[in-house]
């Protein structure tokens, strides 16, 4: 559904991702790990063109771009295609709930109004947040502001969310809920790569795990492996240190 080959990206002289490929089928929940400064975020940012990659080539729906060379009407339609979950939630702060969900609808999809509303009310009731429809994103805990950043996600109905680091801006009392949201949407069949330090999430809710150190993949598989049988020195070294 979707698949990406050797990309790769430079900031200034540093290469930050070197040939980095996956392949996300259909109801797929892909986790990325590795420690800080790997590559991760930039990895994610690359797959809807937040991040314009240097090389490599990205297939979504059997339709393939040349990242290198992609217009910049292409990558509409592969953002199109995608939702992406901001670590800072990225509200409108002048904006409702309902106004923060239903505005990529109208403005982007040019859904109608009335449409536009139904799917957004839809989209916040599945993340629990009915009751919170009309506040604005100071009126929410930080815990409801990722999850109305979901809801945004989920009311665009895309092939795939993205997910950055969704819980790593919360307070650990906040974490659960918004994993609860992640791992229904999971068990609903939604397709997720998901960038984050939450192992456990990794563990029960993955299908595949990616791990990443110093802009590459070193070693990738189901979790059962990967967390009990993990096959390179590196990969034994991080989840020491962090199990
Ligand atoms: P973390 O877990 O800490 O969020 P990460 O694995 O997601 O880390 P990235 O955020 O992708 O790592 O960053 C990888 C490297 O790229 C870092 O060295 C970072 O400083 C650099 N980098 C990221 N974005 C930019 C940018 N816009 N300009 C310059 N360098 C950048």
């Amino acid at each position: 559904m979707l698949k990406v080959k050797n990309i790769r990206k430079h900031f200034y002289q540093q290469e930050i991702l070197n040939n980095v490929s996956l392949n996300v089928n259909k109801g797929d929940v892909v986790v990325i790990l590795g420690p800080s400064g790997s590559g991760k975020t930039t990895f994610l940012r690359c797959l809807n063109g937040l991040e314009r990659a240097d090389a490599g080539t990205l297939e979504i729906n059997q339709q393939e771009f040349d990242l290198a060379k992609i217009k910049n009407k292409e990558m509409l339609q592969i953002r199109r295609k995608t939702a992406f979950v901001f670590q800072h939630y990225n509200l409108f702060a002048n904006k409702t709930a309902l106004e923060n969900v239903s505005e990529g609808l109208i403005i982007a999809r040019k859904i109608p109004k009335q449409e536009a509303l139904k799917l957004s009310k839809a989209a916040i009731e599945k993340v629990g947040l009915g009751a919170y429809e009309d506040y604005y994103p100071h009126e929410l805990s930080g815990g409801q502001q990722q999850r109305i950043g979901i809801a945004r996600a989920i009311a665009l109905k895309p092939e795939v969310i993205l997910f950055d680091e969704p819980t790593s801006a919360l307070d650990p009392e906040l974490i659960g809920d918004v994993l609860q949201v992640m791992r229904q949407l999971a068990e609903e069949g939604v397709t997720m790569v998901v960038v984050t330090h939450e192992m456990s999430f990794a563990r029960d809710v993955a299908n595949h795990v990616m791990f990443m150190d110093q802009g590459q993949i070193v070693e990738e598989g189901s979790p059962s492996e990967f967390f009990t049988q993990p096959k390179e020195e590196r990969t034994r070294r991080f989840l020491q240190r962090i199990l």
